[in-house]
């Protein structure tokens, strides 16, 4: 029987793809090989990929060979233009977290899903008299991490022997890609010292339905979602927003006395939302089917999963991606260059995938380029 991986319940509705499935693409930005089954459960709401054998073998895979922000060799995503400024996304994230909790000036923080040690970095930068520790499924980065300032350990496998308890818990794009988020969340909070924090960054559905195609996503999350998982695993949400970063909903938790029964959330809207979503990737899709048999030279905005799902769906009708990050010009993502808006050959055709928010402020900023840019005038995602 197929049961929600979020609340175990067995009233599930699966959400169908009309016409061909959507491809996938993992959240390193790789093409990945099989397709996706979507679930809405309609007793906690959650939008979700059946959790199979088959996904749970796919996901394995990708962790494998995990090849973070590789389109800039390692240097994570800059964002623009927040209220805490611009920067690296997890200075931003932080930066929002300091403005809400007091941290005193020494504590031990541990960063799951550290990857290769960006949030180590920032947060160094802004308490550099923290010890601090990165937790990640595979050792991969572990001399890369060991060698960060402030850095007093690193922690792999399926049973890390963590030490002692920490001041802060740091668990930025880890959520969505776990079978039981509540335990895991509740396994966390097990591990905090007194007055201790959990800081949590997600993907936002709502507000980046591109979500749904990252194949080690298992649960795609808005606020709804993510405050049945906080009351599930017996937190208190000292803030839960989809405001403070660009596409990401932000929660600092905190442990509370006892459990609340969580409230189920309104299942019909959930599943009218996801099939939109569905609606409008359909969209997407088409759209950039016709403009890549319109013209040549042919480039598709971006080099990060939008991008990259797009030239899966083209079936590589496409020559080159664009992207306005100097960290990922001169790269390449799945064999193609990454070129900058100025490189673009003159009169070429680049398809932008993403939402007519972000399509038209690149528009605006490359419009003295002789670039023919199309975007999908519906693709509005709240
Ligand atoms: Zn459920």
């Amino acid at each position: 029987m197929t049961r929600c991986h979020v609340c175990g319940s067995s009233n599930v509705d699966r959400l169908p793809q009309d016409g061909m499935p959507f491809r996938l693409v993992s959240s390193d930005v790789q093409p990945v090989v099989g397709t996706a089954e979507y679930l809405l459960c309609l007793n906690c709401s959650t939008v979700q990929k059946a959790v199979t054998a088959e996904w749970q073998a796919m996901a394995d895979g990708i962790y494998a060979s995990y090849d973070i922000n590789h389109q800039s060799h390692g240097a994570e995503p800059m964002i623009f233009d927040t209220a805490k400024g611009s920067g690296p996304r997890s200075m931003i994230l932080l930066r929002n977290f300091l403005d809400l909790v007091d941290l005193p000036r020494q504590g031990r923080l541990l960063d799951m899903g550290c990857s290769n040690g960006n949030l180590l970095k920032s947060f160094h930068a802004l308490r550099p008299d923290w010890t601090l520790s990165g937790y990640e499924l595979v050792d991969t980065w572990r001399d890369t991490v060991l060698a960060l300032p402030g850095v007093e350990a690193f922690y792999s496998g399926p049973a890390p022997g963590y030490e002692g308890t920490f001041d802060v818990v740091s668990v930025s794009h880890v959520l969505e890609h776990v079978r039981d988020p509540a335990a895991f969340l509740q396994d966390i909070s097990g591990r905090l010292g007194p007055n201790g924090r959990i800081l949590v960054a997600s993907p936002d559905l709502r507000q980046n339905s591109i979500d749904l195609v990252i194949a080690d996503h298992c649960t795609h999350f808005d606020e709804q979602s993510l405050s049945y998982v906080v009351d599930r695993a017996g937190l208190n949400a000292e803030l839960l927003s989809s405001r403070l970063l660009p596409k990401e909903l932000v929660a600092v938790l905190a442990p509370q006395g006892t459990a609340r029964a969580a409230a189920a959330a309104d299942a019909s809207a959930a599943k009218e939302r996801c099939l939109f979503y569905f609606r409008l990737l359909e969209e997407v899709r088409s759209a950039g089917r016709a403009a890549a048999a319109e013209k040549r030279p042919f480039g598709i905005m971006g080099s990060s999963i939008a991008a990259c799902w797009m030239k899966l769906e083209l079936a590589g009708a496409v020559d080159f991606f664009v992207d306005e990050d100097p960290h990922r010009v001169g790269h390449t993502l799945t064999g193609l260059p990454i070129l900058s808006p100025a490189q673009v050959p003159p009169g070429a055709l680049v398809f932008i995938p993403m939402s007519v928010a972000v399509a038209e402020k690149i528009m605006d900023r490359w419009r003295d380029l002789p670039i023919d840019f199309r975007f999908v005038a519906s693709n509005r995602p709240i």
